[in-house]
């Protein structure tokens, strides 16, 4: 350990910006503290708006040279990163899971070979993007991705390194310069990403992160003249902000936020399909925006339903997330599970009952919980509380199904359990939600469109769509005349 850099787990982490291709320390730091067990796990430089500008402007000194890079030049460097990724995958694995407490066994088998697999399906991606060109009156019409210049990438804590690689591979893609800002709960695997960025042979300033509070270098990234995207996942207030700090300069935004998703289960559903879905919202200590954790259930089914869904929440193993026969770890701090147990508090004092749970765990964990008697307009139902608290409530009709998911201000995902095509179709058609899982969840592929409708964000990524956000489209129509080689 150097007075830059600290150790986790055996691994090295640099505790500095990386701005420019060089590491730069802030005069100031803030403490990172895992979630496993409270421990702190070190001091890291604390960004201010200079270095949020240093950043930026690295990242518009290196624009040019990386868009001019060509296609297949920038796809093998991005492949490169990904070789890194699953290098040292071992080691992101245990890192991520020290600051941010989600389960060991989770990164190791999905989450880490995931972020290699964004920074390859971008890579080829653009290998084949582009358009045949078409005609007007004999004008040819042809479509062009240009890159679009520095890009500004905003991340939260609940997924960090599958979040920045999600946003930083098609942007890299696309010829964009990134400076990434993640959040201040989890710093550690963006400062791996960037020695890995390095070995790969990235060049200085394409890739750019600056660590710290929103709060404090946030302004000063999104409202920056030089920033031609801005894509944010987090929350709506914060969204809010960003938007209002980018609307002077009219700088696109991607914003990806809450979700209050349902899970509809109809009668005529497998019943232990629907419970199994049910229980896997629970993942991650509950703190993932598609998490489905309103569960509508038609009345007939209700009592079995929950039979077997608390039979299967009784066997859940919460604890330590390095033991791979852990099913849920901790929350990622104290402020979340005081936010987390204030919800689930206000709720049985409003007359909720607590079938599961219902109160907090040992330490920084919070008990599988399960309220029903809640009603469809109050706080439990209609805010997101990103813990791992669900609610339960039932329908006697389709429609009446259809009008309770729908009636929040969001429309992430929506997840149903049904025996029957033709009401998947039927009730699918009326749902606002940006992803539909028909008996299933959270399968993702990264050619979908991926994005939430209403509060739940604005802009959809993916394949071409990321594409789309994050290049200027030009269309070029040429004459049929008029070369002086008349070639
Ligand atoms: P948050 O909005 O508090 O923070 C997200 C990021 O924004 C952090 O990096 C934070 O430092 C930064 N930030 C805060 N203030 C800022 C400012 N003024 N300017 C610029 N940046 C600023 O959200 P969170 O608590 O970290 O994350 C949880 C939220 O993220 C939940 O609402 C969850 O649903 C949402 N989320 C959405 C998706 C999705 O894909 N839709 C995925 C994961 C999480």
């Amino acid at each position: 350990m150097t007075e830059h850099t600290l150790t986790v787990a055996g691994v090295t982490v640099d505790t500095r910006h990386w701005i420019g291709g060089e590491r730069l320390a802030s005069a100031a730091t803030f403490t990172d503290v895992s979630p496993v067990d409270g421990a702190v796990i070190g001091e890291i430089s604390r960004g201010t708006p200079q270095e949020a500008e240093a950043a930026v402007a690295a990242a518009k000194a290196a624009f040019p040279g990386w868009a001019a890079t060509p296609r297949a030049e920038r796809a093998r460097l991005l492949h490169a990163v990904a070789d890194g990724v699953e290098k040292r995958l071992e080691e992101l694995a245990i890192v991520e899971t020290t600051d941010n407490g989600a389960l060991l066994r989770s990164h190791r088998r999905g989450v880490m070979p995931r972020v290699a697999h964004n920074f390859r399906f971008f890579a080829d991606w653009l290998l084949t993007l582009g358009h045949e060109d078409f005609e007007t009156r004999g004008h040819t019409n042809h479509v062009s991705w240009d890159p679009a210049g520095p890009c500004v990438l905003i991340t939260p804590w609940n997924a960090p390194l599958m979040m920045a690689s999600w946003k930083i591979a098609p942007a890299l893609a696309a010829g964009n310069t990134v400076v990434l800002k993640p959040a201040e709960w989890t710093p550690l695997t963006a400062s791996l990403l960037a020695d890995i960025a390095a070995e790969a042979g990235l060049p200085a300033g394409v890739l750019n992160i600056v660590q710290g509070y929103g709060s404090e270098v946030g302004d000063a990234l999104t409202s920056h003249p030089d920033v031609a995207r801005i894509s944010f996942t987090g929350s709506v207030p914060t969204a809010r902000h960003i938007a209002a700090q980018a609307a002077p300069q009219l700088t696109p935004l991607s914003l990806e936020l809450g979700g209050k998703s349902p899970l509809l289960v109809f009668a005529d559903a497998d019943l232990d399909l629907a419970a199994d879905l049910a229980v896997e919202q629970y993942d991650n200590a509950g703190q993932v925006c598609l998490a489905a954790t309103r569960i509508l259930v038609e009345e007939s089914v209700a009592e079995e339903f929950t039979r077997r869904f608390t039979a299967r929440a009784a066997r859940l193993r919460q604890g330590d997330p390095r033991d791979e026969a852990t099913d849920i770890g901790p929350n990622i701090h104290p402020r979340q599970l005081d936010k987390i147990d204030g919800f689930v508090q206000r709720a049985l004092a409003a007359g909720a009952r607590a079938v599961v749970g219902g109160h907090r765990g040992e330490g920084q964990y919070y008990e599988p919980t399960l309220l029903t008697d809640v009603a469809q307009d109050s706080e439990i139902v209609q805010e997101e509380v990103f813990g791992p608290v669900l609610t339960l409530q039932t329908f006697r009709t389709e429609d009446e199904a259809v009008r309770l998911a729908d009636d929040t201000r969001f429309g992430l995902a929506a997840t149903l359990a049904t025996g029957s095509r033709e009401r998947a179709e039927r009730v699918t058609a009326r749902l606002v939600a940006g992803t539909v899982w028909v008996n299933c969840f959270f399968v993702r592929d990264l050619q979908a469109p991926f994005g939430g409708s209403r509060q739940s964000g604005v802009g959809r990524e993916g394949g071409t769509w990321s594409f789309d956000f994050y290049c200027d489209l030009k269309n070029t129509v040429t004459a049929p005349k008029g070369w002086q080689d008349h070639g």
